[in-house]
């Protein structure tokens, strides 16, 4: 087992890999920025270093700073969380390079699948199934690029590859428009992303969103955590995440797991991953793979007991995986609500100090915060200061719970988006369940 962690991260997920090193008996490093030496885990970790100043770039963004207090503190492994450097392909060779394991997939495998387009080819030979599109990089030919539009029907989307956070796409209606769209989307995608590579997908019109957890050692043994529903979302950002999604067809969900598991097979995939797919009319398509641990993964923990960050750290000490897939059952309902440190009408970021902080708790309550009554949320980061996880062993009970837990929550001092959540839990076709990703923005009046 790995003997001393840097965590390369901040906020509840820094807390998160915490306490999972401790259980398995993992020393731990925490770095941080100046702005973030009040930080939980900073507090709670064998170690700290301040890496650099409140700037995201100078401090949890710096290459160099980072793989120098692993050097000064021994540690032997590096952590990246989510978000920051956590699927910088040239952060993970580096890591590698100088002597530490990356706790992630190899270097290959992030540059594979970061590239949407080797992505979606890497797929397609594995037998996961895509949105209909140009399967590859659109060629230059306004005629063939017509021709390729015409196939898949309008209306289609034009994706950057090196697109990211929702940005590079344009959605386009009309042969008239195509052209220009093309020119447009490879013009912001080479400044914004340094590579002008654009593809073309069917645009889907009202899908939900659905992503299949899997854990793979990279030693032959891949399994899943079966699915989880982020339709709730505006621009393009998850705001309740649930599991199992609701509503599929069975023999439609286990096909996809399949495809999944052999696809990480095929690839050789080593670590925690994500297949995420837009799901219409009964049938997955697969838009990308997150090649590390993602925020909502407390909800797949909770159907199937499964420890994630454990396993994640199992795995890059090139351990076997502790389970196989004949072990995981499927057990009830788990929902997941983001509470943001932001007005629950107008979004703005609320930063600032935090009189009093109360969690909710009682049966199959979960709370992954850093926070505590005192603590200040620096105005530099990303606005996520807690989830609120709750399990049921059905889907009603699951929601319910969470009702309650929202409603004894106590954040004082900052603006948060509880009122946006007891809301959410509040609506009847949520209540229904199998929403798509617009009903969100439309509920909003957005
Ligand atoms: P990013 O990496 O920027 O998150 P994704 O490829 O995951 O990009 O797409 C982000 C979001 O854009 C999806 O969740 C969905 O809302 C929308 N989207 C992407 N591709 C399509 C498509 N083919 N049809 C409809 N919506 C799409």
């Amino acid at each position: 087992m790995l003997d001393k962690v840097v965590i390369a991260n901040r906020g509840e997920i820094a807390l998160r890999i915490l306490r999972a090193c401790k259980e398995l008996g993992i020393k731990t490093v925490a770095i941080h920025s100046s702005a973030d030496r009040d930080l939980m885990h900073v507090r709670q970790a064998d170690e700290a270093v301040c890496i650099g100043p409140a700037s995201s770039l100078q401090s949890y963004l710096n290459i160099p700073a980072i793989i120098s207090a692993a050097e000064v503190t021994d540690a032997t492994g590096i952590h990246p969380g989510y978000g920051f450097l956590a699927e910088n392909a040239d952060f993970a060779e580096q890591v590698e390079k100088s002597g530490f394991t990356f706790i992630g997939p190899k270097a290959d495998t992030i540059r594979l699948m970061g590239d949407k387009v080797s992505a979606i080819q890497a797929m397609i030979k594995s037998g996961v199934p895509t949105v209909p599109g140009s399967d590859g990089q659109l060629p230059d030919d306004p005629d063939k690029i017509r021709a390729i539009a015409k196939r898949i029907g309008y209306p289609v989307i034009i994706k950057a590859a090196a697109g990211g956070g929702g940005r590079g796409m344009r959605v386009v209606h009309s042969e008239a428009a195509v052209i220009n769209a093309v020119h447009v989307t490879q013009g912001e995608a080479g400044i914004a992303f340094g590579d002008d590579t654009v593809y073309m997908e069917k645009f889907l019109e009202n899908p939900r969103h659905v992503e299949v957890q899997v854990l793979s050692d990279g030693q032959g043994n891949a399994i899943h955590l079966y699915d989880r529903d982020c339709s709730m979302q505006r621009r393009h950002q998850k705001v309740v995440e649930e599991a199992p999604a609701p509503g599929i067809d069975p023999e439609a969900r286990a096909a996809v797991f399949k495809a999944c598991v052999d696809a990480c097979n095929e690839i050789n995939y080593r670590g925690a991953g994500t297949f995420e797919f837009l799901y219409e009319n009964g049938r997955f398509f697969f838009i990308e793979m997150n090649t590390r641990v993602q925020v909502e993964h407390p909800v797949s923990e909770m159907i199937t007991g499964v420890d994630i960050v454990k396993e994640q750290l199992r795995i890059a000490s090139g351990l076997k995986l502790s389970i196989t897939q004949d072990q995981i059952k499927e057990n009830g309902h788990s929902f997941e609500c983001r509470i943001n440190a932001e007005d629950a009408k107008t979004f703005m970021p609320s930063p600032g100090k935090v009189k009093h902080f109360h969690t909710p708790g009682g049966n199959g309550v979960r709370v992954d915060s850093h926070l505590y009554t005192g603590y200040s949320v620096p105005p530099h980061y990303d606005s996520l200061i807690a989830k609120l996880i709750t399990y049921g062993e059905d889907r009603e009970t699951a929601l319910r719970r969470m009702q309650i837990a929202l409603d004894e929550m106590v954040i004082d001092g900052i603006k948060t988006n509880i009122p946006l959540q007891q809301d959410i839990m509040a609506d009847a076709n949520f209540q229904i369940g199998g929403v798509n990703i617009h009903y969100l923005e439309k509920k909003l009046g957005l």
